[in-house]
């Protein structure tokens, strides 16, 4: 899922102080998954704008709302009458979300509230790790299925480093060695021959490195 974080309530009303009436629009996927933009964090977040704005004597009007994803016209569309009835929407949703809105609604002020970090997963208990970096050429069966790309903070694709103390990275020694687990995990699978060839540098043209990426799908084109 994408992981992002609210911005801070100072933050945001720094943002949005200029408008008179406001929608706090939540998005029920990622970002209700993990806990930054759903139904729950657009009250918590509407109840703390309002506050601060009495309290710096602003005219702020805060009403919520939240629709399944904001990344998809479909429901973007169910939004549309509420949306029209405010001057600015702050968006919950993720930096694609965001954007959504924005070319969906010209003409009509979109705001990110939450800071977009990383396609990742829950780890534990309010803890979440960045899993994948979308390079956009995956290589997860070279590596037992662990991404050297993101998961070795040196994105070694020939590794380790030599540097691991402990099994743990000599980079964040709270993070376990990349390349430790890709070592277990092919074992684990009898994949070890792999660690034998040696890869060749990976091109980076299908990353963000290579500019904005589209898909184009000919077959579901009309
Ligand atoms: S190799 Fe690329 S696409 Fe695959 S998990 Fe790693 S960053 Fe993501
Ligand atoms: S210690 Fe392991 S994870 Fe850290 S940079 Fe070196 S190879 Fe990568």
């Amino acid at each position: 899922m994408i992981v992002a974080q609210r911005k801070t309530i100072p933050d945001l009303l720094a943002i949005v102080e200029k408008h008179r009436k406001l929608l706090v629009l939540g998005c029920g996927t990622c970002v209700t998954v993990c806990l930054a933009g759903g139904q729950r964090e657009v009250s918590i977040i509407s109840s703390a704008l309002r506050m601060a704005a009495k309290l710096k004597g602003l005219p702020l009007e805060v009403e919520e709302g939240t629709i399944e994803r904001q990344c998809d016209n479909v429901f973007l569309e169910q939004a549309a009458d509420t949306i029209k009835n405010h001057d600015a929407v702050l968006s919950l949703g993720c930096g694609a979300g965001v954007q959504a809105l924005a070319e969906r609604y010209s003409g009509k002020p979109v705001y990110a509230g939450l800071d977009t970090a990383f396609i990742g997963i829950l780890e534990e208990r309010g803890v979440w790790a960045e899993k994948c970096a979308a390079c956009g050429a995956c290589m997860l069966h070279l590596y037992g299925g662990i991404c050297p790309v993101t998961r070795c903070a040196k994105h070694m694709l020939n590794g380790p480093c030599s540097g691991s103390r402990e099994d743990h990275c000599e980079v964040d020694s709270a993070r376990p060695c990349a390349w430790q687990l890709i070592y277990e995990r092919l074992k684990s699978i009898g994949q070890l021959d792999e660690l034998k060839k040696t890869k060749p540098p990976k091109n980076w043209r299908p990353s963000l490195a290579g500019g904005c990426r589209t898909i184009v799908r000919e077959d579901h084109r009309v």
